[in-house]
């Protein structure tokens, strides 16, 4: 699970996602750190931020970032060297933000902030985690403050843990040069400081941190309930298929518990709408990019927990964003022929799907819809208003099965057990429904 936290300096960001992460068992990924920790590599080895090549070639070649925890505390080390503390002095902060604007800069520390995502459950706070790093992010906060309170914050915080910097700075000071990198990191032309549409906004000005956790905590537990839109759409959709198409489903005991890929024959808009009324819990769909562009489209698509996936652009997200949903226990729903059927047949297979069974190692459940073509086929504009409708899960087909057999073999085997399966279920269909599912 990723949970992302973003929101300009001194609104308690790192104390937050810290607790957070404490609370949760979650790792904690500050990328703050990572940008000042750059702009202490700069400084030190003298390079000139605004050379482009220099500052490329360095962070390519010669800058080694870890993260260590040692006795539950982090500690940061460029190149081999301890900068816990020194990244967060006075005139690291004043420079980071002319850092951080370089689209080169950014660019280059994308891949090492998604790597720390890959295995773990993390809280990961920042400037663009929700809009840029993790825009697949289960959760999204945004914090804000006033900017006159977050400005005392800072100063408490200076005085406590770097008394050494204070001089001659003084509150209003420092409120000009919050507002400073705050004008900065807003106004910058690549991945600005800005709330994800889809992040919760959590004004943490009259708030404790324990009273922002304890809010957060709250935020995260709803969005592991049914999303109202798709509840909304879940029963709309059974309530319409009841009445007008005599719905019925079949082969539920074949509906493992566990994460799994379902497949689906394609012969219809409603097939979505038919699987997410006939199963229980909340599944997640894979849909053309393309299909994202309409706006109207957009919105039912993605109350329908719906994913994008294209070929031609980067789909390395699209598939840690399913490997993530697996590994929490979901489904996923793929019509692995592609498109809708023409005449309402089962079309060959693409092999797709057979790249992301063996990518995630998941079981696969067979699903065949008879009747939905007769309705709303390609070949309709519009729905017929009455017919019958029916949905069955076939046995389901484990990983197990194929998982020692060699590469080209296992998306062989498991294009023709799905095919295998689907043409099976399809004869118990056109044979009565009765007798044991296949
Ligand atoms: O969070 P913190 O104040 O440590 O961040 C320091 C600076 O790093 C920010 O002012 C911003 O310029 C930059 N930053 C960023 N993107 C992030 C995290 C931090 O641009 N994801």
């Amino acid at each position: 699970m990723i949970i992302t936290i973003d929101g300009p300096a001194g609104t308690g960001k790192s104390t937050i996602a810290k607790k957070l992460s404490e609370k949760l068992k979650f790792s904690y990924f500050d990328t703050g750190a990572l940008y000042r920790s750059v702009t202490y590599a700069l400084i030190k080895n003298k390079i000139d931020f605004e050379d482009t090549q220099k500052v490329s070639d360095f962070l390519k070649n010669d800058f080694i970032y870890e993260i260590k925890t040692i006795n539950e505390k982090k500690y940061y080390f460029v190149n081999a060297e301890d900068v816990t503390q020194i990244i967060r002095s006075n005139y690291i902060t004043e420079n980071v933000s002319k850092v951080s604007s370089k689209k080169y800069v950014r660019e280059k520390l994308l891949s090492k902030q998604r790597k720390y995502a890959e295995k773990n459950d993390v809280v990961c706070e920042g400037r663009d985690i929700g809009t840029v790093v993790f825009s697949n992010a289960d959760v999204k906060i945004y914090l804000t403050a006033k900017a006159s309170i977050r400005a005392d914050r800072r100063f408490k915080q200076l005085i406590e843990k770097h008394p050494q910097d204070i001089g001659t700075l003084n509150k209003s000071q420092i409120l000009e040069d919050i507002k400073k990198r705050d004008d900065q990191d807003s106004n910058r032309t690549i991945s600005p400081l800005k709330k994800a549409k889809d992040a919760y906004l959590v004004d943490t000005s009259n708030l404790s941190i324990d009273q922002v956790v304890k809010k957060i905590i709250k935020i995260i537990n709803k969005s592991k309930k049914m999303k109202f839109g798709y509840r909304f759409i879940k029963v709309l959709s059974k309530v319409i298929l009841k009445v007008f198409y005599r719905f019925k489903v079949y082969g539920l005991e074949n509906f493992t518990k566990k994460a799994a890929i379902i497949t689906s024959n394609h012969v219809s808009y409603l097939d979505p709408p038919i699987l997410t009324a006939a199963i229980k819990e909340e599944l997640h769909f894979l849909a053309r990019s393309s299909l994202f562009k309409v706006p109207f489209f957009k919105t039912i698509l993605r109350n329908l927990n719906t994913h994008p996936i294209s070929f031609n652009e980067s789909n390395l997200q699209t598939f840690k964003t399913i490997d993530r949903i697996l590994k929490r226990g979901k489904k996923i729903v793929i019509f692995p022929e592609g498109r809708r059927s023409e005449e309402g047949n089962i079309s060959p297979l693409l092999n797709g799907v057979a790249f992301l069974v063996n990518l995630t190692k998941t079981d696969i459940i067979p699903v065949y819809i008879h009747g939905a073509f007769e309705v709303w086929g390609r070949n309709r504009k519009f729905p017929k208003l009455f017919g019958k409708i029916s949905c069955v899960f076939g046995k389901s087909i484990k990983y197990e099965e194929f998982e020692n057999l060699e590469r080209n073999k296992k998306n062989e085997y498991i294009l023709h057990r799905i095919d295998n399966s689907f043409n099976n279920l399809k004869k118990w269909c056109e044979s009565g429904f009765t007798g044991p599912i296949p």
